[in-house]
């Protein structure tokens, strides 16, 4: 792995350690390198890949990015001591709106400080629990969680039956913010427009056809090929409906992306 690839990748999982917050930019500044610091820790060893060592060095893929999804960064220090206390642990997490419920059970690693008396939970999966307003074609909104949106699918479904209902529209709970606009346009071909945070979708965006992904929002992150990480930005994305289960495959197609502001 380069430099600048690991780098990126660190980026991508936050920059700094999970448990005792030390951050990568902060050992550049001081030591000028952060090479033999830092260490993905696979929550679930057993997912690890059977080629972990070389995948991890090649040049940015989805393959590559999958492995670091199932992973936390971590100082080589904290690294060490998840591995020797070897503690995991689950966590329900519940979130309730109205009469609303959504729960969704965390699986992951702890490191424990019998002094102080805390842990720090590691977990590698994405929290889904937060409550959206989705608004199909001109109807009433309705509340639902990034649980039913992604887990159940209904996210897909909505895509799917936007030949129907012309528009999808979903907001945050508050209803400040627009994070997802989808408009049919006529002949399955359809346009999404989301903020980059709004991470239940994920997107590779590339060239036409069979040209090689440019950039890849997963996470409520992007990446892009030569190694820059955005936080914030837009995603546009124009494409035609398929049949596919997996709301990240139902788009093919032209698609556009611009990133607002680049993360420091
Ligand atoms: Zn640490």
């Amino acid at each position: 792995m380069s430099g600048v690839n690991r780098r990126q990748l660190y980026k991508y999982k936050g920059d700094r350690c999970y448990h005792c917050r030390k951050t990568v930019q902060e050992m550049i500044d001081r030591h000028r390198t952060f090479n033999r610091m830092f260490e993905f820790n696979h929550v679930n060893p057993n997912e690890k890949h059977p080629d972990y060592d070389n995948l991890i060095r090649r040049v940015i893929s989805s393959e590559q990015l999958d492995e670091v999804d199932k992973c936390v960064l971590l100082c080589c220090d904290c690294h060490a001591i998840v591995h020797a206390q070897n503690i995991t642990a689950e966590v329900l997490v519940t979130v309730r709106v109205g009469k609303k419920t959504a729960e969704q059970k965390l699986k992951g690693q702890l490191i424990y400080d019998w002094k102080d008396k805390r842990g720090t939970f590691l977990t590698n999966e994405c929290v889904l629990v937060f409550p959206y307003r989705v608004m199909l074609g001109a109807r009433t909104p309705r509340v639902l969680f990034g649980t039913q949106l992604k887990k159940e699918g209904l996210l897909n479904r909505y895509l799917q039956s936007l030949p129907q209902c012309r528009f999808v529209t979903i907001r945050s709970y508050r209803g400040e913010k627009v994070l997802l606009r989808a408009e049919y346009l006529g002949d399955d071909r359809i346009t999404i427009v989301y903020d980059m945070g709004f991470h239940i979708m994920d997107s590779e965006l590339g060239g036409d056809n069979d040209a090689p992904t440019e950039m890849w929002v997963r996470n409520g992150i992007g990446l892009t090929k030569d190694g820059e990480v955005f936080r914030n930005g837009t995603v546009e994305i124009e494409g035609t409906l398929n049949n596919d289960d997996n709301p990240s495959t139902v788009l093919e197609g032209g698609i556009d992306v611009m990133p607002k502001a680049p993360h420091a």
